[in-house]
């Protein structure tokens, strides 16, 4: 309010048509015909929804010039409107954007700087638009190779909004609206070892039985099983990590019967995870397939498919695969962009060392504020699960937390089977000074009666 009451029209300072000066409220106008006349399974993130206007590095402005610290797009991964990746763009979108049946040189440059962050034996690769459309591609060519429909994925998995990838889908399927599983996706527990079906330290042995009966199960009903879709660190699930030398394992139990990896990199990809560029490195396993989206064109639509060679080839089967806009000259020439802004600014190293300082400093914090009760992820891929001392999650007072911090000017977002978890997934231009700011005003709400976990015991 006080912001407001010193510049009362924005556009004094900042010279932009969106931003609107006070009394002018257009943000109503623009929710109400959204309301009318857009889908109404589209959602809005509060319940008093930002007008953003302007995005910059690791910031979001709103039409009020309201300046918000953003620690939830892992889209705008190189920072929201990098100037290099902007310029790209802009000058390929001047000369030539065209599909992919005439020779161009941005599709070759692009493919050989995406399987240089690869290992050697991933060896081709398809362009798409989407996360979606990767994982469809995905599970298409998984099917091809295999002869069978049965995919193998985690309870809470979400692998995109097409009809082939929310079938495989628990988060979608099994949450609101959903149907539940259909015959051919088969679900095993989220590892979660904090909360879930097994916990502590060991579960890996646990997770890994689910499995087997998982896969005697399929065998019993004369099925062959297809494909596994996973993500490294589960995103939906609210960060939840693999238990160590699980994947390693899985892996070797769905190649035992012949079945196709697809490690979903769609949140996890481009060196967000710190230690590796991919997260299925963290692991060491190589999977069959990896499917690339959001960051990789920094908020431009481009995706990526990159398979084996056996796998391409079985896939060719004779059939065209045409894709009007999927490796277009503009969309490889900001996703080649990425991936050098990614190198030139050390970006992944920025996401280690301030990624395992926020973590470290959010541990110390949960000591004082028992509230936190688990601190999870990697890198810039970070989760807080919110639960009193009995390990009831705190739904409410999740939601609370993030309607305070955007009142900081810190734009958070929840996660989790029950609505619990803070996802901390910043873009990766996020900085020392940056966490900080978050673990001041993190404190500071931790502070507020509403988070007291005293007082909430007292009350329930
Ligand atoms: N896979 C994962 C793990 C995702 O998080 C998402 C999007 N949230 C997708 C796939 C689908 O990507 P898109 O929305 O770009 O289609």
């Amino acid at each position: 309010e006080i912001w407001k009451s010193f510049v009362p029209d924005p556009n004094l300072l900042f010279k932009n048509q969106d931003l609107i000066p006070l009394g002018l409220n257009r943000n109503d106008e623009i929710k109400e015909y959204r309301q009318q006349h857009l889908g109404k399974s589209l959602s809005l993130h509060y319940d008093r929804p930002l007008h953003i206007v302007r995005g910059s590095g690791q910031y979001l402005i709103d039409s009020f010039g309201r300046k918000y610290l953003d620690t939830v797009n892992n889209v705008a991964h190189v920072g929201h409107e990098n100037y290099e990746v902007v310029k790209a763009g802009q000058q390929q979108m001047a000369l030539l954007n065209t599909n992919t049946r005439y020779l161009h040189k941005t599709i070759v440059e692009l493919t050989e700087a995406l399987l240089e962050t690869l290992p050697s034996e991933l060896s081709v690769v398809h362009f798409v638009n989407s996360g979606s459309e990767a994982n469809d591609l995905a599970l298409r060519m998984a099917r091809e190779a295999t002869g069978s429909e049965v995919v193998i994925a985690s309870e809470i998995g979400y692998h995109g909004n097409t009809s082939a990838t929310i079938d495989v889908s628990s988060y979608k399927f099994d949450g609101k609206g959903g149907k539940g599983s259909p015959g051919s996706t088969y679900v095993f527990p989220l590892t979660d070892s904090f909360r879930g079906k097994y916990r502590g330290e060991n579960t890996k042995e646990q997770y890994l039985k689910e499995v087997e009966e998982t896969i005697e199960n399929i065998k019993s009903e004369n099925k062959q099983i297809g494909a596994l879709i996973l993500e490294p660190i589960l995103s939906c699930g609210g960060q939840v990590e693999l238990p160590q030398g699980f994947l390693r394992n899985l892996y070797q139990l769905i190649r035992n019967e012949g079945g196709v990896c697809i490690s979903d990199e769609v949140q996890t990809g481009c060196g967000r995870v710190g230690k590796t560029f991919w997260g299925f490195e963290l692991h060491g396993v190589i999977p069959d397939i990896v499917t690339i989206g959001k960051p990789f064109g920094n908020g431009h639509p481009v995706a990526a498919v990159v398979c084996t060679k056996k796998i391409a080839e079985r896939f060719a089967n004779g059939m065209e695969y045409f894709n009007t806009f999927g490796g277009n000259p503009v969309s490889c020439a900001i996703a080649l962009e990425v991936l050098k802004t990614i190198r030139r600014e050390n970006l992944q190293q920025q996401a280690l060392e301030v990624g395992e300082y926020l973590k470290t400093q959010l541990k110390e914090l949960a000591c004082e504020f028992p509230i936190l009760a688990d601190i999870r992820g990697q890198g810039f891929f970070l989760g807080v699960e919110l639960t009193d001392k009995d390990l009831h999650p705190l739904h409410e007072q999740t939601k609370y937390f993030v309607v305070r911090m955007k009142e900081h000017g810190i734009l958070m977002n929840i996660d989790g089977k029950d609505g619990n978890v803070l996802k901390i997934k910043p873009p990766m231009v996020f900085s020392l000074q940056d966490a900080d700011y978050l673990l001041l005003y993190l404190k500071k709400v931790l502070q507020e009666d509403f988070m007291n976990l005293k007082l909430i015991e007292n009350e329930n």
